[in-house]
């Protein structure tokens, strides 16, 4: 902004300059210059020459503007796709910087201006978290990332205790017949559904005024009599506001790094690395029934409490589900401050690294205003619940304590059936036994990929655990995804030039991945699902023909695997809706997409631009049919051949082997969702209904009658009939190395790859 300070008569002078600019670049945009560039060499070097100063001035520009951000890549010239990003996240950050700058302008000229401002450092909030000495390195009771056993609370005593601690914690056995594993109770289940809440809740209460904001500060919490003296304090509270913070990239399960209370009168900020072992004595304080607690948006700090701390919450208020309830028009924490504490709050912080010690001033800032407000603005919620009436605030109060009974749990232990989006683990994906496949459905990975991703995938999630890092420290998404795409032969050297990121682990480890590659490559013999591509294409035309006297095992076979990819097709379309529990009917951001539409399609969400993308999959699905409506006169001849070959038994097997189930996408990151909408909100599939084709049996769910492989032979007989019915004139034969061209096209190699942050979504309507 400095550069950009001028006095009036210089904009006086730029304005018109940039006016008639403009208007030159939209005139030369409308014609075809690479028309006339390639009629005159002449005119060919003056545009690029012409072009270069302007990347130039354009760059010099970026690097000017942006001095704040994050270090700016300059723009290449002469490639086809130009980083824009950089422009877009400097023009976004200038807008921003603008608005902040003319809010602060207008009120300071306007008397009793009614917003409180976020100081807001000129520091880069996103510090480079290598620079962090590891936490866990100084913990007296170090990470368990071994998965051997199921998540084991980690109290020793159980204050407002209604059930005695030691008929609280017992192990539940598994049941090998549901594959249903192991797994604690949550200690305070039957507290937090049986102890009442004060009564004065439900009492209309004059609003108490928070403490003024610039007149108080928070104090900083980090040994074990400043502890005391805070809990002590918070015992004679009836209500109080809690918050934290969390680190999730320099760990496997994620960091509590901060945790913020309030009461009345003041705000603690609570160092929850240091204290990390010490904490079990505000269970005191959480458990009590007679103190509320206030939270926004509790649903993943109540699994980050017990999972870190060993802490439980009896007597929540979620001023999230109260916002829900009211219908207010957004429901992020930000909205809430600015409207009923005229606190305008700032996003920077959001993402920051709350490993720092110690922390700038801007983000205790930050963090204490989480929580200094939310109890003014809990009184003020809570009046509205009780005058709108309609048990509306006994809903949220119902809403909160299902929030407080969510339990952490190990990924290997994840319980088999849906226990109603209470268990949380570290790897959400719907489909347990085979997480990869979310993947390789997010970023279109062709289907006879699978072997490479899952090594891929159990390579990184091993590593991450040895090191205590998260997986996308270890090896990003679309890293992993472009180690996928190598092809054979694979060495360290192509390892370290698959991509523009190499990751620390990855670079280090180039060799053993380098082998690892090469050997699933050499297994999965592509040339042959070259074949199935070109079979699949194939048979999706209608003049297809299968001659049954040519029919050799090893076409069954190929058959076979081309039933394989447009299965996996068909998954990748339904990827999602088989769990029925990712959006939800009453999702607010999504209900409107889903009550709507008529026809069947994808939903896909780009946490880049916050918005939805939609695809239709009707057409997808014809083409499937037809294809599948030929597989079946192959596999008809196909039963033909197998009484009369020895092989065929082998490669019917290899259908029955692929009826893994795909569900939901992986929300292991909590941090999918956007700053304003709860993972809990996105994920809520409706409810799954049948579809009248015969595709939708290929999707095998468990819930539902899936397609059963064992009985195959029935629908292939079926399909004889019909064929022996009409199709005993001419004959032709069947082609698999033919393309057609106009036949289904096989999986897309890759998507777009951002980053990671777009996740699929699929639905129907009923
Ligand atoms: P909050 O409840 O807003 O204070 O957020 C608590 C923690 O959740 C933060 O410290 C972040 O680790 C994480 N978090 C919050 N919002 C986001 C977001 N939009 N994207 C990723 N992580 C987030
Ligand atoms: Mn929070
Ligand atoms: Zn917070």
């Amino acid at each position: 902004m400095k550069q950009l300070k001028m006095t009036d008569n210089k904009f006086d002078k730029v304005l018109p300059d940039v006016v008639h600019t403009i208007r030159a670049a939209t005139a030369l945009a409308a014609q075809d210059i690479n028309f006339y560039r390639s009629l005159d060499s002449q005119l060919a070097k003056s545009i690029d020459s012409s072009g270069n100063s302007l990347l130039d001035l354009t760059n010099k520009l970026l690097e000017t503007s942006s001095s704040s951000l994050d270090e700016v890549e300059p723009i290449p010239f002469g490639k086809d796709n130009l980083p824009w990003k950089n422009v877009v996240d400097m023009l976004d950050f200038l807008y921003e910087k603008v608005d902040t700058l003319l809010d602060q302008a207008s009120s300071s000229k306007q008397a009793g201006d009614q917003f409180t401002y976020l100081e807001d450092g000129t520091q880069d909030a996103r510090a480079p978290s290598k620079a962090i000495p590891k936490p866990q390195l100084d913990f007296h009771t170090k990470v368990d990332n071994s998965e051997s056993h199921p998540f084991k609370p980690k109290i020793s005593s159980k204050p407002n205790a209604l059930v005695p601690f030691e008929d609280s914690t017992n192990l539940v056995p598994g049941n090998e017949e549901d594959e249903e594993p192991p797994h604690y109770e949550h200690p305070y289940e039957f507290e937090i559904d049986n102890q009442p809440y004060p009564d004065e809740i439900l009492l209309e209460k004059e609003p108490i005024e928070p403490e003024s904001w610039n007149n108080t500060g928070a104090i900083w919490v980090d040994t074990i009599p400043k502890l005391h003296e805070m809990v002590k304090s918070l015992q004679s509270s009836t209500e109080i506001a809690v918050d934290l913070e969390h680190h999730d990239y320099r760990t496997y399960y994620g960091l509590v790094c901060l945790m913020q209370i309030s009461n009345r009168k003041k705000d603690w900020i609570v160092d929850t690395l240091k204290l990390r072992g010490d904490l079990e004595i505000l269970n005191v304080v959480f458990t009590d029934p007679k103190i509320v607690k206030v939270f926004h948006g509790a649903f993943m700090d109540i699994i980050w409490l017990q999972r870190d701390l060993g802490l439980y919450v009896v007597s929540l208020f979620d001023t999230y589900h109260a916002s829900k309830k009211l219908g207010f028009p957004k429901f992020s924490l930000a909205y809430l401050l600015e409207t009923f504490a005229n606190f305008k709050t700032s996003k920077k912080y959001q993402l920051a690294d709350w490993r720092a010690r110690p922390l700038s001033s801007p983000m205790m800032s930050y963090a204490r205003s989480d929580t200094h407000f939310l109890l003014n603005i809990y009184d003020q919620l809570r009046n509205k619940l009780i005058n709108k009436g309609e048990g509306r605030l006994q809903e949220v109060l119902y809403e909160s304590r299902q929030v407080s009974k969510r339990r952490f749990e190990y990924t290997k232990f994840r319980p088999s059936r849906a226990s109603g989006g209470n268990v949380v683990c570290p790897v959400m994906s719907s489909n347990p036994k085979e997480p990869f496949t979310n993947l390789m459905a997010q970023y279109r990975i062709p289907y006879h990929k699978k072997p490479l991703v899952q090594a891929l995938y159990e390579w990184r999630d091993n590593l991450a655990k040895v090191e205590d890092e998260s997986v996308r420290f270890i090896m990003p998404n679309q890293l992993l995804v472009s180690l996928c795409l190598l092809e054979s032969p694979v060495d360290s050297q192509k390892i370290l030039g698959s991509s523009n990121y190499i990751s620390d682990s990855v670079r280090v480890n180039s060799k053993e991945l380098a082998t690892m590659i090469q050997s699933i490559l050499e297994d999965m013999d592509e040339n042959d699902w070259d074949l199935v591509d070109k079979l699949s294409n194939t048979v999706g035309n209608d003049s297809a023909f299968i001659n049954e006297d040519e029919l050799d095992p090893n076409t069954i076979k190929m058959a076979t695997k081309a039933f394989d990819n447009l299965n996996s097709k068909l998954r990748e379309l339904e990827y999602y809706d088989s769990n029925s529990d990712l959006l939800n009917n009453d999702s607010s951001l999504l209900s409107d997409i889903l009550n709507k539409q008529e026809d069947q399609f994808s939903v896909e969400y780009n946490i880049a631009s916050n918005s939805l993308i939609k695809h239709s999959i009707g057409e997808t699905k014809e083409r499937i049919e037809s294809l599948l409506e030929h597989f079946n006169k192959v596999k008809d001849v196909g039963i033909a051949a197998q009484t009369s070959t020895e092989e065929p038994q082998e490669s019917l097997q290899i259908l029955s082997t692929e009826n893994a189930t795909e569900e939901s996408p992986d929300t292991s990151s909590s941090t999918l969702a956007p700053a304003s909408v709860k993972v809990d909100e996105l994920i809520t599939l409706r409810k799954k209904n049948t579809i009248n084709n015969i595709s939708r049996n290929k999707v095998d769910a468990p819930t539902e009658e899936s397609f059963d492989y064992a009985n195959a032979d029935k629908i292939m007989l079926d399909a004889k009939k019909t064929k022996s019915r009409k199709d005993n004139s001419k004959k032709r034969s069947f082609d698999p190395y033919a393309n057609t061209g106009d036949g289904p096209q096989s999986a897309k190699k890759s998507k777009r790859v951002n980053n990671g942050k777009t996740s699929t979504f699929s639905s129907k309507r009923k």
